[in-house]
Formats: structure tokens, sequence, C-alpha cells
């Protein structure tokens, strides 16, 4: 069964969605701040209000997303913000703007889920939006194809071989470069920031000051 967490402060709109879903026989925990969303457990689904009382939405957003590839559909009252949540900026991977059809959040749901049990070929690796396939040396953005320099790539597969670990200055100079680099660190800055611009998500790249970087994400 399919558990999906609704997060909705709005009783009048939380509380017929809730039973409706249940109806369609998805298990359904509600919860009506940001601090609770994160305090449950990882459903398979998370329905999100972007108007919560306590976390801002796009925050609350990226938290849920940094932690667990769980698929996200934001629900959101204003259409203004709909760019913003199409732009993935979020990571989240449908929207529904207020009012909306039950019966069209019914279809999103099956199409984001469907998506995300769908089963993956070995070698590929999900990070967030990001898609690696070591197998071909490919990379995709959701499902734009990414394309990267040779030393790009593998500097992303490293990072990615332990996701969430820091991998040192020096790790990566050996690894990528030379086993016995002992140059300029500089140019490993300049294939970061190029590996940032090119992935769309500069935040998935954290630098650790003064020791190195890291995916930002759970393993
Ligand atoms: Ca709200």
């Amino acid at each position: 069964m399919l558990h999906v967490l609704v997060v909705e402060d709005d009783d009048a709109i939380a509380e017929p969605l809730a039973h409706g879903l249940q109806r369609e026989g998805y298990a359904v925990t509600r919860v009506a701040t940001g601090q609770a969303a994160l305090d449950e457990p990882d459903a398979d689904l998370v329905l999100l209000d972007l108007g919560l009382p306590d976390i801002d939405g796009y925050e609350l957003c990226r938290r849920i997303r940094a932690r667990a590839t769980t698929p996200i559909i934001v629900i959101t009252a204003r259409s203004d913000e709909v760019d913003k949540v199409v732009g993935l900026e979020l990571g989240a991977d449908d929207y529904m703007v207020k009012p909306f059809g039950y019966r069209e959040l019914v279809a999103r749901i099956r199409a984001v889920s469907r998506r995300a049990t769908a089963p993956e070929p070995a070698g590929v690796q999900r990070v967030g939006a990001i898609t690696i396939d070591r197998r071909t040396r490919k990379v995709w953005n959701e499902d734009a194809e990414i394309a990267l320099a040779p030393k790009e790539f593998d500097l992303l597969s490293l990072l990615a071989d332990d996701a969430g670990a820091v991998v040192t200055r020096q790790q990566i100079l050996e690894e990528v470069w030379d086993p016995h680099w002992y140059g300029p660190t500089k140019t490993l800055d300049v294939h970061v920031a190029t590996l940032r611009k090119k992935l769309g998500h500069p935040e998935l790249i954290e630098t650790v000051r003064g020791v190195g970087f890291r995916l930002a994400v759970e393993a």
C-alpha cells in the first residue's frame, strides 16, 4: 500500500483530501506543520502545501529532498509560484495549483509514483534530480542529458560513490587527476564550479571549507 504524507495546515482542504485518498486505497498520514512533516518517517510520496505556518515551503521541500528521493507533489495557492516550482529548483516532482480537481490529483499521484518505482538498470544511480549512468558515462538532470567533460564526470562519479560523505581535495586530485598531484589545486575549484553550473543544481555539491566537497544528499 502506498503511503502518502499530506502536509497541509488548512483542514478544509486536508480532511476531504485525506479521506478521498484513503478511499482510493492509499495509507494517509496528515500533518499540519513543516516540523511535523520532517519528524515523520519517510513516506512513499509527499503532498506538500507551500504555505505552512512554521517552515517556508520552499525550504521544507529542499530539506525533504535532501534526505530522501521520495516523490514530492507541491500544492500551491499561488500560480505565480509555479515557475519556481516547475523550474525544479525545489526538487519537486510535480505541482498542483489550488483549487485543484481531486481526480487530477489522483492521476498525478499515480504518474509520479509509477515513475519513482520504475526499476533502474544496474550501474545507474539517482542523486536528487540527477541520474548518473557509469556504464555509459552519461548524466541527466531530470530527463535532460547533460554533456560533461571526462574530468567533470569522474569528479561527479567520485562524489556520488559515497553520496553525503566528504571527499577531501587531496583525494579528488589524486583520483581524478593524478596520483602524485602536487600542483596548484585551483583547477579543482574551476571544475567544481563548471560542474555545479552544468548540473543545474548548484547546491548539490557542497563545499566543506578547508576540507573538500560532498554531495548534499543522504546515501
Ligand atoms: Ca496553507
